[in-house]
């Protein structure tokens, strides 16, 4: 569970203050599939990195899983990462000179698991995600569609309690990225809680429930049924 409470996220540029989150809550279950959109500068990005424990915010609480991570220290914060977080990138982010199965283990790595559950692991997550015949490939050998694909089983190998997904589908044409939606639909009727922003229409409607920001505010927050 995600419980954000009167979060508020302050940018300084020398002398210049803007506040880029206003006493923003949100809480989020177990299985849910959000969608958070709103024009470009509302501040979606700023609102995922703090839910994402990437950034640090200037006042409020955030608890993730019931741990309230509002003071902890960042080595402690990229153990909450790696262990309650999937992340899957607008870019991709995968690493150029590691095939398939590498790039997917990687979070497991840095978990300490051993190499063979890592192994076995990794291409249950490329099965998932209908890429296990490429495992041994670059990402420069495949679409970007499969790119995406492979950060997806990426974001799964450690279990994570949530998937936070920032425009996953912003790189991509229209068709791949409702095969990719396809993708979050089935993990999350498997139960992974999916937490993505993004400011298209056909994209958002995968999820059931639509957060919508403004001016770093949340102006709505709409359950589709
Ligand atoms: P969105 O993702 O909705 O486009 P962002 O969260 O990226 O919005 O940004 C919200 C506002 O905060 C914008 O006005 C943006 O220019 C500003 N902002 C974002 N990051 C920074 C930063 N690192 N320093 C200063 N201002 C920032
Ligand atoms: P997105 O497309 O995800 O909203 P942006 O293009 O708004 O991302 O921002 C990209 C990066 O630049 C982010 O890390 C954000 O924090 C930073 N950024 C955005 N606006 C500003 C700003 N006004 N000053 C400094 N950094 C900014």
């Amino acid at each position: 569970m995600i419980e954000a409470e009167n979060i508020t996220k302050v940018y300084k540029t020398g002398a210049v203050e803007y506040k880029a989150l206003d006493n923003v809550s949100l809480t989020i279950k177990r299985g849910e599939f959000i969608a958070i959109m709103g024009p470009s500068g509302s501040g979606k990005s700023t609102l995922m990195n703090i839910l994402a424990c990437l950034d640090r915010f200037d006042s409020g609480r955030y608890k993730l899983n019931g741990k309230d991570i509002t003071f902890m220290n960042d080595n402690q914060l990229a153990k909450i990462r790696n262990k309650e977080i999937g992340f899957v990138f607008q870019n991709f982010n995968l690493l150029p000179k590691l095939n398939l199965l590498e790039n997917v283990e990687l979070p497991m790595i840095y978990a300490g698991v051993g190499k063979k559950a890592r192994h076995d692991t990794a291409m249950k997550a490329l099965e998932k995600v209908k890429l296990t015949k490429w495992y041994k490939h670059k990402p420069s050998e495949i679409s970007g569609g499969q790119r995406q694909r492979v950060a997806i089983a990426r974001s799964l190998v450690n279990k994570p309690f949530v998937i936070m997904a920032d425009e996953p589908t912003g790189n991509l044409d229209s068709a791949v990225s409702i095969e990719v939606m396809h993708i979050f639909q089935e993990l999350n009727e498997d139960g992974v809680t999916i937490v993505m922003v993004t400011h298209e229409e056909d994209i958002a409607r995968f999820a059931q429930r639509i957060i919508t920001v403004k001016d770093g505010r949340i102006v709505s927050d709409e359950s589709a049924n």
